[in-house]
């Protein structure tokens, strides 16, 4: 043990939960090492899934992909004209791949700059005693290395199809789907969570042909029903066609096409035939790297790590954070988790509001929410009101042409606490934020609606939907 670094944190996995956690330890003046096992073109590449494979390169091609529809669907109406465009889709690809590796490399001079010793590869568990564990390395790195505290940010992997592995060429995972060489001309998922549906829509918007296959019986049944409602209305208009209620039985690959087979809602017997499929059915924690049966780690029953409600695993001084803990899997969350972790080791009390944690879906029109939905609200026989003010009547979204949605406020009946903000619409992603605000400050409807707001933007609507809760809207 003697010629082997000691630490007082090591960080497996450098995603948003762990990277963060590793900079907050060090900012708090904890010596730290963060391990990760990302290589990308021989380079190490932190950042985990959200900026490898997840929000980063997806907002990238979500970018390339709403510009192309706008010039090819839109330009004309403010009088320019264009040439029928076309996609050049390497290229598209590229500039994703340039952001991803600004976004690795700015990690990198963040572990440089707050004195933190990255190291590349995988993480596991070698040995424990009284004082800590003993962590092994091996990748580009190769080394050992003891940690008084042991921060675990695997983060996870997505969920397989039984029986159907991934190829990446035609059977697609997130990866796949964020670096297809063409737009093909059919495309299938299954799945319509957030990740089916930025990624089917970003190839519709190319011009694929999209159809999603769901499980479940409406569209996004974790948002408020009337924004899944518009969502649903919208995403028909574009031309996505989505099947609720079905039971996939096989999916085979004859080289050439995708083949499903599925039951639809009525229990008929149906095929669909694509040229890609991607499949997203969820995500599963990441923990089979870390050789954790060595030291005992436990897990719940759906084989998340499990946690205490301060993010601490069975293990002393062992703690866990991201998608490998039960919660919500988004990268926000992580980094939250991430922070109040690092806190908690150097000794300072920190707390994490879970129901806090907004929800967005980039699609167009966006959809966002955080706090509580409707239906909660009446399950919970909580006496409510509701304020609600569509995007036709903002004069921002008129001019800009962005009018479909709506913003949906619930307050309580007696003390007038805003709890809960839905928003689908132009921006939805910024403007939740304000509805962040609004939980996190304890602030009322009447609190929103006195903010002057500038004009003309989006914000209005927020605070039109917060005057319409108490019946005072102006414009609607
Ligand atoms: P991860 O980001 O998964 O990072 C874990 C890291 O640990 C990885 O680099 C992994 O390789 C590494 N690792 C694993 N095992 C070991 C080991 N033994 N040793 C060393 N390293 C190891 N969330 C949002 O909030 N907003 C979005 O817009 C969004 N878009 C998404 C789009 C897509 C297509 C996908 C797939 C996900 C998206 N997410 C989004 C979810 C988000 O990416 C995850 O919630 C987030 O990355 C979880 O962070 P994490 O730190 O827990 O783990």
């Amino acid at each position: 043990k003697d010629d082997i670094q000691t630490f007082d944190v090591v960080v497996i996995g450098a995603g948003p939960g762990g990277y963060v956690s590793a900079i907050r330890a060090a900012q708090l003046g904890l010596t730290v090492c963060c391990i990760d096992d990302w290589v990308t073109d021989g380079k190490p590449a932190p950042g985990g899934t959200c900026t490898n494979v997840g929000c980063i390169p997806s907002k990238a091609l979500l970018a390339s992909s709403c510009l192309f529809e706008e010039i090819r669907d839109k330009a004309s109406e403010h009088g320019i004209h264009v040439e029928e465009p076309t996609i050049d889709v390497p290229t598209m690809i590229a500039r994703k791949a340039k952001i991803v590796r600004q976004t690795n490399d700015g990690i990198l001079y963040l572990f440089r700059k707050n004195k933190i010793t990255f190291l590349n590869g995988r993480g596991f568990f070698v040995t424990s005693d009284e004082d800590g564990y003993l962590i092994g390395v091996e990748g580009r790195d190769e080394t050992r290395v003891f940690a008084k505290n042991v921060v675990l940010a695997t983060g996870s992997k997505p969920r397989q199809f039984p029986g159907v592995p991934f190829d990446e060429e035609r059977i697609l995972s997130n990866e796949g789907a964020l670096k297809l060489k063409s737009v093909p001309s059919t495309l299938g998922i299954i799945g319509a969570g957030v990740i089916g549906l930025e990624l089917g829509s970003v190839w519709k918007r190319l011009g694929a042909d999209v159809r999603i296959l769901e499980a479940m019986p409406s569209l996004l049944p974790f948002a408020d029903s009337a924004i899944s409602r518009e969502a649903l209305k919208a995403f028909k208009q574009q031309g996505i066609d989505m099947e609720f209620g079905v039971h996939i039985d096989s999916i085979q690959n004859d080289g050439d096409r995708v083949i499903v087979q599925y039951k639809d809602k009525d229990g008929k017997n149906s095929e669909m035939w694509v040229d890609r499929l991607i499949i997203s059915i969820g995500r599963v924690p990441f923990i089979a790297a870390l050789d954790a049966p060595v030291v005992g780690l436990k897990l719940d029953e759906r084989g998340f790590v499990e946690v205490d409600a301060e993010n601490r695993t069975n293990l002393p001084r062992v703690w866990a954070i991201g998608d490998l803990v039960k919660g919500p899997m988004l990268a926000h969350k992580a980094e939250e988790e991430g922070v109040a972790v690092a806190e908690r080791i150097a000794g300072r009390k920190a707390v994490t509001h879970i129901e806090r944690v907004p929800s967005v879906v980039y699609t167009e029109p966006e959809i966002a929410w955080v706090g509580k939905t409707e239906d909660e609200l009446k399950n919970a026989g909580k006496p409510y009101k509701v304020g609600v003010f569509p995007f036709m009547a903002n004069g921002r979204a008129r001019a800009v042409g962005e009018t479909q949605g709506f913003v949906k406020m619930l307050a309580d009946a007696e003390t007038d606490l805003v709890l809960g903000l839905h928003i689908i619409g132009p921006q939805a992603g910024e403007l939740i934020a304000q509805g962040c605000d609004a939980l996190s400050f304890g602030a009322t409807a009447e609190d929103l609606a006195l903010i002057c707001d500038p004009h003309p933007t989006f914000s209005e609507a927020i605070k039109e939907a917060a005057l319409a809760v108490n019946k005072e809207g102006i414009n609607f």
